[in-house]
């Protein structure tokens, strides 16, 4: 580990100025989408048969064939070629933490002379050597082989000199290996459903879209103090540092003003990201020290999961244009707040009408309560897997805690709501409603609900999964996550759940119903079965932890445990009758996440074991040499009992360098016992229960030394420096 200095990183860190680059020539409307072959770049460059027919066999979601592919790469090369561009890359997005490319140019020999080559074949399909990236097992070493297909509904962009093609990555067997596999399955299967359940109500509609808005949260650090924390660097987080007396106390940083050096930051990065087509367009201070967030207006799931995708690799660049790193760990800071990433989920129909949006009308307000209770109905029944979907390493640190959504999923609606379904259910135990709807005269007072809910004071900012007005908002996805692995979920839990009300609401017309009559009956027993999931208190209290285990509600807080939920047999049914992941794609997920957990805290603990014996314990004999020698000195001088707490200062010192030493062999034991489990599962969770509370120990007892060591000797930038540094 190579550190540089605290002070010289300091000293660095007070050199660095706000950097300007200069976008005055540039307003977003005249170059948005720049970057991108979207439509009406394919409008242009396309013949325009060729161009109805593609967009044709795009509009409706079937493949395109190999001779209209042609006709596409053929144009994509034209454009991308008048870009400057000279390589092309499958994008995809493995099950890492990041998405993955391999180039190729558009150079090549034909005959022995040099041409810019790229047709239909290497748009459709490539067979990267891939043999590294994770597949829990899928994948034998001797059948390495995986493809990357084209996904034609994420427009092609391009990135400096490269042209990006957004593609699924699958086995030779045909399994999935990535992110944007399962979810085009989901946003399938909630397609089909979600289209029969709707078309009760709207008989014409023809799609129905998963739609994504996410609000993602980010750190930035100077990256002169970064350099000089090797926990920053290689796990992304502190595993030591003292809390800064001024953090986030005095709420005074969040909606603050921006400072000069972020704000260049950002206006720089928003350039970029309308390039590539991602309409971000809110910035603001969060409630940390050094905590921002940006968010873009919504779009249809798959292409919101890529852009966001992208932006985490802008902010990343970006960030270091202005000496600057961006931390998206979820818990950077102990004891200041840690980053979520809010997704922001509903349903749309036919591209406008927005499904968990109320209506102004009998029919349109039914329909709105459908998808509402149905949606918390399949929450209710797959807490547990939603919980897995976001559980890693880094957001572990968040949930549960006492600052971010905690681990136990509950689900808020607003007082109106509330009123809402229980008087839903309450007509429908005592069969009033039967005769109301029948004569459509029911009142459920949601008329004006569109009104109510969209006023902002209507919130509950600590709640999980919180209805706000026109969606539901997932709040405790962390802020490096991939959105496509809570969105695979959410969207296949709420497909089943709209497959089974279909075929409840089917059973009862055969049987005579009329349509009102049979859906609120099986709407209000789904609110009376699913009534325990809904909180309108501060899910952050401790009250709450008691009266959801009352309620029956479960609180997983471990990331291991959590991932059970992915081989549940239940679950494995539930994927499997929606045809988005298979029982051996679930199971090697799981694996692959397990081994992503362990390995997390395996780096996590050699660094920490490194820091403290190589950096800390030197550092604190140091001190205590200083303390010893000038004891030495100034004993005999006259005022002995004035310097006798000093060896109180120096047995402290002694005491704490003892227990990190202890700590420190028993987590190497630990670890080694760990590291024989047999299976990714066993060893996640043997490191969660025995290496990781070492971690802890070992920090506090740290943190303690750095209360006591001189600052002037202290080898890491300190919380206060780091968390003020814009
Ligand atoms: P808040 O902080 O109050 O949650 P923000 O403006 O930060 O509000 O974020 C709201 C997010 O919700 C935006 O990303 C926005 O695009 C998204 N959003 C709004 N309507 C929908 C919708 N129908 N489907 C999905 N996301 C939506
Ligand atoms: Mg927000």
């Amino acid at each position: 580990m190579n550190a540089i200095s605290r002070f010289k990183a300091l000293e660095r860190e007070y050199g660095h100025r706000p950097v300007h680059v200069d976008h005055s020539n540039d307003k977003s409307i005249t170059f948005y989408a720049c970057n991108v072959f979207d439509q009406s770049k394919m409008a242009k460059y396309l013949p325009e048969s060729i161009f109805k027919q593609v967009k044709q066999t795009m509009d409706e979601g079937k493949r395109i064939d190999r001779q209209l592919a042609d006709h596409v790469a053929n144009a994509m090369k034209l454009w991308a070629l008048q870009l400057g561009v000279t390589h092309y890359t499958h994008w995809f997005q493995p099950l890492t933490d990041q998405s993955a490319e391999k180039h190729d140019s558009f150079f090549t020999l034909d005959n022995g002379l040099p041409v810019e080559s790229f047709d239909g074949k290497v748009l459709a399909q490539q067979e990267p050597d891939a043999s590294s990236f994770p597949n829990g097992g899928i994948r034998n070493t001797f059948e390495a082989r995986g493809y990357t297909a084209w996904d034609c509904t994420s427009p092609a962009f391009v990135i400096g000199s490269t042209l990006c093609i957004p593609t699924i990555f699958v086995s030779y067997t045909g399994e999935a290996l990535d992110y944007k596999t399962p979810l085009l399955r989901a946003l399938n299967a909630i397609d089909k459903q979600a289209t029969a359940v709707c078309r009760y109500f709207l008989p014409d509609t023809k799609k129905v879209i998963s739609t994504l808005g996410w609000e993602q949260e980010y750190f930035l650090i100077d990256e002169a103090l970064f350099d000089a924390r090797p926990d920053l660097v290689s796990c992304g987080r502190t595993l030591m540092g003292h809390n800064s007396a001024k953090n986030q106390q005095l709420d005074d940083h969040y909606f603050g003003s921006i400072p000069e050096r972020v704000v260049e930051f950002m206006a720089d990065l928003e350039v970029e990201c309308h390039k590539l087509g991602i309409p971000v367009r809110t910035r603001h201070n969060e409630v940390a020290p050094g905590q921002f967030e940006c968010a873009p207006i919504f779009e249809e799931t798959n292409l919101a999961v890529d852009h966001n995708m992208l932006l985490m690799e802008l902010m990343m660049k970006t960030a270091r244009r202005h000496n600057f790193r961006i931390l998206l760990h979820e818990k950077p800071f102990a004891e200041v707040n840690g980053s979520g990433k809010h997704n922001n989920w509903s349903l749309a129909a036919d591209g406008k009408i927005n499904l968990l949006s109320p209506g102004k009308d009998h029919d349109s307000n039914l329909m709105f309560l459908t998808f509402l209770v149905n949606v918390i109905k399949a929450v209710y029944n797959n807490s547990d897997l939603l919980r897995a979907s976001i559980m890693t390493a880094g957001n572990e640190h968040r949930l549960g805690a006492s600052e971010a959504p905690p681990a136990i999923i509950s689900v808020f609606l607003g007082a109106h709501l509330s009123k809402t379904l229980a008087l839903l259910k309450e007509e429908t135990s005592n069969g009033k409603i039967l005769d109301a709807a029948a004569k459509r005269t029911i009142n459920l007072n949601i008329e004006q609900i569109p009104e109510i809910l969209l006023d902002n004071t209507d919130r509950n900012r600590t709640s999980p999964f919180a209805f706000t007005g026109n969606r539901f908002e997932f709040r405790a996805v962390g802020s490096s996550a991939n959105c496509a692995c809570p969105l695979i979920v959410l969207n296949t839990i709420v497909a089943a759940q709209l497959e089974a009300f279909n075929n409840e609401l089917q059973q009862s017309l055969s049987a005579g119903a009329n349509r009102d009559e049979a859906v609120l009956k099986i709407l209000g027993n789904y609110v009376a079965e699913f009534s325990p999931i809904l909180f309108e208190g501060n899910n952050y209290s401790d009250e709450w932890k008691e009266e959801a285990k009352r309620r029956g509600l479960s609180n997983i807080t471990s990331c291991p445990e959590s991932i059970k939920a992915y081989t549940l047999s239940s679950t494995i049914k539930l994927f499997e009758s929606q045809k988005v992941l298979s029982e051996r794609e679930l199971s090697a997920r799981q694996d692959i996440y397990a081994e992503n957990y362990h390995k997390k805290i395996h780096i996590e603990s050699l660094v920490i074991a490194n820091l403290a014996l190589n950096h800390i314990i030197p550092t604190a004999i140091r001190y205590q040499n200083l303390l010893v020698e000038n004891y030495n000195c100034t004993k005999g001088l006259g005022f002995d009992e004035l310097i006798e707490n000093r060896l109180d200062t120096i047995k402290s010192i002694s005491k704490l360098i003892l227990v990190i030493k202890n700590d420190v062999a028993q987590m190497v034991t630990e670890r080694d016992k760990a590291c024989t489990q047999s299976t990714n599962l066993q060893k996640a969770l043997a490191y969660n229960t025995s290496v990781k509370p070492f971690l802890s120990s070992i920090r506090s007892s740290i943190d303690a030394l750095e209360m006591i060591v001189d600052d002037e000797m202290w080898p890491l930038p300190k919380y206060r420096e780091m968390l003020f540094c814009h």
